[in-house]
């Protein structure tokens, strides 16, 4: 008898095919999970591969010649992820953000975009339709992004500082570049554009007020940045809990500068905290994903590249989904299978980490940021 060979791509995490429920009843787009949280956020990872290899997501050392990245027959089609999203707004997804990996790296996204923007929600209304990338390739894109129906987007900035910027993507990648992309975001009409900056103590916890004082003072306010807490995604990245800078001591340092009044959050599940400059310089975010943990409202579901479903960024496994798709299944099919996956969903890393705090946990497998995107 010959034996099946499974990729070793295929083998990274476990992905059992989720079952289909005996009763395929329609979506309400009620659907809530053990923890009573609805399912509104999709985040749809389009591939695995980066130009960047930034300490914290793909570091030199594990992502290297060597690595083994997703060959493309593993990765779902534009028409599979099109017609999973339609599933998942069916059951009451309203945002959809597209990740990587480097999205922008996907040939031809734009499409993507453009079917994804003709899909409504049940009430009749357009997705929240963004994406996050790290601005690299961002200048020449933006304007056909903008044109196939992308609303706004994300880019991931560490520095204003060159030589810090350059050391923490590791491939030796100017800010100019990036900052060139922000902008021709902002002339297609992308804004107000969201920059993410990852902070990490003794690395580019210095570049925190002149990224504020540079983003407040040249953008009208069309620019807000986000600062994030360095989290312990992955197992690659040598996590360390010293090297956290926690958002509180973010905002200490901004206050120090400019009078800060909080914000209230504009949608349940929100994961920034938002602050406004008192004199009227723009708005800022804190995510405190390591020392605030936001899981009793967390409503996001993650489509790995090649069709896994993750339930948390801290996830160790996932539910083949594509395979679903590959088996021929209907929508009514799939429908069903997410319904009950999402229903039987307990995940709240975050919270119990937070109870717990230190060191990752050895010995579990956890699934990298990368493939499954921010
Ligand atoms: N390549 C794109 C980019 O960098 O924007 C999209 C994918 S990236 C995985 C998504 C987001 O995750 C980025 O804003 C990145 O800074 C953030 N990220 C990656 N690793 C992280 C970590 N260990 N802690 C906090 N944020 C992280
Ligand atoms: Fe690439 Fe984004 Fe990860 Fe940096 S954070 S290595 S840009 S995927
Ligand atoms: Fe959501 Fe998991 Fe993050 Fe908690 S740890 S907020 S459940 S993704």
């Amino acid at each position: 008898m010959g034996e099946t060979v499974i990729p070793l791509a295929d083998l990274r995490y476990a992905a059992p095919v989720p079952a289909i429920p005996a009763n395929l009843s329609a979506p309400t787009g009620l659907l809530s999970d053990r923890l009573g949280r609805p399912l509104r956020d999709l985040r749809i990872s389009v591939t695995d591969r980066c130009n960047f290899r930034c300490s914290y997501c793909m570091p030199k050392e594990t992502f290297d010649r060597d690595y083994v990245f997703l060959p493309h027959a593993s990765l779902l089609s534009f028409e599979e992820i099109t017609r999973l999203a339609r599933v998942f707004v069916g059951h009451g997804v309203q945002k959809i953000r597209l990740t990587g990996g480097e999205p922008l790296l996907r040939k031809g996204l734009e499409s993507l975009v453009a079917q994804l923007s003709q899909l409504r929600t049940p009430d009749g209304e357009p997705l929240d339709l963004t994406l996050t990338t790290n601005g690299s390739v961002l200048a020449r894109k933006a304007q056909a992004l903008a044109a196939a129906g992308l609303k706004r987007l994300t880019v991931s900035l560490d520095a204003l500082d060159d030589t810090v910027f350059r050391r923490m993507n590791d491939v030796d990648f100017p800010v100019a570049e990036v900052l060139a992309g922000i902008d021709a975001a902002l002339a297609a009409g992308l804004g107000p554009v969201k920059v993410n900056m990852v902070v990490k103590r003794g690395t580019n916890d210095h570049e925190i007020v002149p990224m504020a004082r540079h983003f407040r003072q040249h953008y009208d306010g069309k620019v807000v940045l986000r600062f994030i807490e360095y989290m312990d995604v992955g197992a690659s990245n040598g996590w360390r809990m010293d090297e956290v800078l926690p958002s509180a001591q973010v905002l200490q340092r901004l206050q120090a500068e400019w009078p800060l009044e909080a914000l209230d959050p504009t949608v349940v599940g929100e994961t920034a905290e938002r602050w406004r400059y008192a004199d009227g310089g723009g708005e800022i975010g804190l995510i405190s994903s390591v020392t605030q943990a936001f899981c009793r409202d967390c409503n996001r579901a993650r489509l790995s590249t090649e069709g896994k479903l993750f339930m948390c960024l801290f996830a160790t496994s996932g539910h083949d989904f594509r395979a679903l798709l590959r088996q021929g299944r209907s929508d009514a099919e799939i429908s069903a299978a997410l319904g009950a996956v999402w229903a039987g969903r307990e995940d709240r890393y975050s919270e119990l980490r937070g109870a717990a705090p230190g060191q990752p946990g050895a010995g579990e497998r956890r699934v990298e940021m990368h493939y499954i995107g921010g």
